[in-house]
């Protein structure tokens, strides 16, 4: 198989099941940690790697590399070349943010089955993958695809944890820190998609990725603190069925790399029944998430979604920065949203589009947050 980020929270956990399933890697990829990069070369020897940054080569552990002749890649151009160049017919997108798009348009372009992290790619262009089949390591959506059958649906529901900051006063959620937000309760994750949970945008990235993959617009979120309910689907015939496991991505991985295997084997501890006595839903509140208020508007135009993420990934940049304030990346959202909401969604149609209107979005925000 192919796997892109693999020195990411999601790429370590993919290489950890396809070493149970017994998967052969083709292709590796990663950003900036190369000493981690150069132990995943030595132990899983793959055929094709590709870094980030060309200034990285010297790093990589070049005897190795040479001794088992492995064909070495570079640069988000040279990503795509990998794929293209790659046999496997499994790709797994395990980058981070909007450099994802355009790897998951390659493997789409070669016909690969694709096996999605990246939510960005469906946030920022959901509407270029329509009618391609997705596999979603994403614990909401891997509930949902557990649940789906052919009855029919009236609502889809997820669940968000409310992120490191959902007991921290009001009064000081403005001036929390990057260290503050990274403190997740229940997962273990990359930085981004940690502070995404702590504005509750990554839930709003959620909502947008159900649209996209399971094409209703009926769909809803709820806190639940535990992390063990994931998602929940309402039939028209008035049952509701839930999908409860450990906050283990293991799970979503093992059905996206071999859902023959995975239905067979335990890779996560057994979830204890007793837990669900202590669990409580709450309402997403918008005083705390102020991002919150826009998901009628992203469902009414979900190809608004490439304004919140260009926006998002502006300000949570400069949050970590530590150039603004933890309510900045809020306020800088809103506004972002505010200015293009009169956009012509439907002349959206290619990739020039968005990278037309993605770039927009940037400058007006950094300028907006004071940056440029
Ligand atoms: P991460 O930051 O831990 O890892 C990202 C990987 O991509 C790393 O290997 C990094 O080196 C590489 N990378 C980063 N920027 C790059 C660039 N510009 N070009 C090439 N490589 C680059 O992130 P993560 O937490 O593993 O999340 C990956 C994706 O999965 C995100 O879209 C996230 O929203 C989604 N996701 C993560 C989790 C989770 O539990 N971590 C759960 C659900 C969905
Ligand atoms: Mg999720």
């Amino acid at each position: 198989m192919i796997l892109l980020g693999s020195t990411g929270s999601i790429g370590t956990n993919a290489l950890k099941v396809a070493t149970a399933f017994g998967l052969p890697i083709e292709s590796l990829s990663a950003g900036k940690n190369i000493a981690l990069f150069n132990e995943q070369i030595r132990r899983h020897r793959p055929k094709k790697i590709c870094i980030l940054d060309s200034e990285d080569l010297p790093k990589l552990d070049m005897p190795f590399i040479k001794a088992h002749d492995i064909e070495v890649f570079c640069t988000e151009s040279g990503l795509l070349e990998m794929i293209e160049s790659s046999q496997s017919t499994l790709a797994i997108n395990a980058l981070v943010g909007y450099a994802g798009l355009a790897p998951s348009l390659k493997i789409k372009q070669c016909g690969k089955k694709l096996a999605l992290a990246n939510k960005e790619s469906l946030v920022s262009a959901g509407w270029l993958f329509a009618g391609y089949p997705i596999t979603p390591i994403d614990s909401e959506h891997f509930g949902l695809w557990y649940l789906h059958t052919s009855r029919k649906i009236h609502k889809l529901y997820i669940t968000a944890s409310g992120g490191a900051l959902r007991d921290m006063p009001l009064a000081d959620l403005p001036s929390a820190t990057p260290a503050q937000a990274l403190k997740h309760p229940n997962w273990s994750m990359g930085q981004k998609i940690t502070i995404d949970s702590a504005t509750m945008v990554n839930k709003l990235f959620e909502v947008l990725e159900a649209y996209w993959l399971f094409g209703l617009s009926s769909i809803d979120a709820f806190i639940e603190e535990h992390s063990a309910i994931h998602a929940l689907v309402e039939f028209v015939d008035g049952s509701i069925t839930a999908h409860i496991s450990h906050a283990d991505m293991q799970l979503p991985i093992a059905y996206a790399l071999d859902e023959q295997q995975a239905k067979c084997v335990r890779l996560i501890p057994r979830f204890d029944i007793a837990t669900l006595t202590s669990l409580r839903f709450s309402p997403i509140d918008v005083r705390r998430y102020p991002v919150w208020e826009l998901k009628p508007t992203l469902l009414a135009y979900p190809k608004l979604g490439i304004v919140l993420n260009a926006s998002n990934e502006v300000a949570l940049r400069a949050f970590l920065d530590s150039h603004i304030c933890f309510g900045d990346i809020s306020a800088c959202i809103l506004q972002s949203m505010r200015h293009f909401e009169s956009v012509k969604t439907h002349t959206l149609t290619h990739l020039q589009d968005i990278k037309r209107l993605d770039s927009e979005v940037r400058a007006f925000s950094a300028s907006w947050l004071g940056l440029s």
